[in-house]
């Protein structure tokens, strides 16, 4: 039987373990936390990722947890519009789900096939012509015909195996919550809880999570928050974070001033963004009769003004589990491995690139530098989001 050693139980390496067992691979889960667990906020899935979910196989349960994205336009923080909303065509449209919901739906996807090992931190990784790929933590190596690294931002086998690229700071920091629907501000119906607005240096997203009051949509359900404001992360503790958060937003248009009201200091996960820059060179490293690969933000991680992040990791694992279908250990299994790098390659540098154009337009300061944007945010995109629909759009899985 293949064998498989999936390094990271985050959205990457679930999606991916789930997908290489149910193909009849043996998998090895490695992850170094003591719990496989996921963030208590939630994440845009563009048609793309939700197109990528489908060919994982784990499509079905999606329209329980998900909740429809209205195309909400860009206002800046005076109420004006950068870009009005337009009706998006549905196969465009994008979802929100809370991470919990989808972990569990990732879980779930993993079966009983898959040896999970937790508090296993990967540090070493041989890669070698001859021998078979290994990662180890020190204490015990483990080998098979796959090793598939979805280690994250800061993953120790890209380190070793792609040492060019390096982790860098965006220049800014993003915080994020879900308001329970219980604590959930009551808003007048002309006042939608979904929103964008985009100031100098600031940002502010706002999404529900289902219907208040009913079982449908997700399970976890809420109000879905995400604040980016240029520079670096906090030092200071939650409860100081989030009265920063207060005075900065405090003149924008509601009902960002009633949600930042209604969050308390331990719905806050603040993180600060980074980026990897340059990209590692190629995502496949034949080794022994198959290979390493890089996948998710080990591969490509980028700051999330896109929402792509996680899509990418998806795109990744369903393209990586068509590659190896029919590939068995040794030449066919190397060469599934380089067409994973030529295929994903490409894909995530256009979408980086992407990305890092909407960093530099979101932490535009000054007058005529904001005058610029305001008027450029009209003709760059539909609407800021928008572009990752357009990115979105041109993906497919392989067939
Ligand atoms: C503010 C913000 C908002 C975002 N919003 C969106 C969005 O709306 N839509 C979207 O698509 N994306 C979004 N993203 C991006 C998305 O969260 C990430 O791209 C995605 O979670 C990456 O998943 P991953 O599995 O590759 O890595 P991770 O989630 O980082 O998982 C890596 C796993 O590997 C484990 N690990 C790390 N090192 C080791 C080791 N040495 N040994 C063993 N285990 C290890 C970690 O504990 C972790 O469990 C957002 C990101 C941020 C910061």
């Amino acid at each position: 039987m293949r064998t498989a050693v999936v390094v990271g139980a985050g959205i990457g390496g679930l999606a991916t373990a789930g997908a290489l067992a149910r193909s009849g691979w043996q998998v090895t889960l490695l992850e170094r936390g003591d719990r496989v667990r996921a963030e208590r906020t939630a994440l845009v899935l563009w048609p793309n990722g939700v197109r990528a979910l489908r060919a994982l196989g784990l499509g079905e349960g999606l329209a329980a947890i998900a909740t429809p994205l209205p195309d909400v336009g860009v206002r800046r923080p005076d109420g004006h519009w950068l870009v009005q909303p337009r009706p998006v065509p549905g196969d465009r449209a994008p979802v929100v789900v809370h991470r919990e919901d989808l972990h569990d739906a990732l879980v779930a996807g993993l079966g009983d096939r898959v040896e999970i090992r937790t508090g296993v931190e990967v540090r070493t990784v041989r890669a070698t012509d001859g021998e078979r790929p290994t990662v180890g933590d020190g204490r015990s190596s483990y080998e098979a015909d796959l090793v598939v690294a979805a280690d994250g931002i800061d993953s120790a086998v890209r380190r070793r195996l792609a040492p060019g690229a390096t982790v860098v700071s965006s220049g800014c920091a993003a915080w994020r919550a879900v308001i329970p629907w219980y604590r959930a501000p009551q808003l007048p119906v002309d006042r939608p809880v979904d929103g964008e607005t985009l100031g100098a240096g600031y940002r502010f997203v706002a999404a529900s999570l289902g219907d208040r009051g009913s079982s449908g949509g997700s399970t976890r359900g809420g109000i879905y928050w995400v604040a980016t404001a240029a520079g670096a992360s906090r030092p200071e503790p939650p409860a100081t974070q989030l009265a920063l958060l207060r005075r900065w937003f405090a003149d924008w248009p509601a009902p960002i001033g009633d949600l930042l009201a209604a969050t308390e200091p331990e719905d806050l996960v603040q993180q600060e963004v980074r980026e990897l820059r340059p990209l590692p060179k190629s995502y496949g490293f034949p080794a022994g009769a198959g290979g390493v690969v890089l996948l998710g933000d080990s591969a490509h991680a980028m700051p999330h003004h896109l929402g792509q992040g996680a899509c990418l990791a998806l795109e990744d694992a369903a393209t990586l589990r068509s590659v190896v279908r029919e590939a068995v250990p040794g030449a066919p299994l190397r060469e599934a491995v380089e067409s994973y790098s030529r295929l994903r390659r490409p894909r995530a540098v256009t979408v980086v690139r992407q990305t890092r154009r909407m960093s530099a337009v979101l932490q535009t300061r000054g007058r005529l530098a904001l005058r610029a944007r305001d008027a450029a945010l009209g003709t760059i995109t539909p609407r800021l989001m928008g572009s990752a629909a357009t990115a979105a759009a041109q993906w497919r899985p392989p067939a």
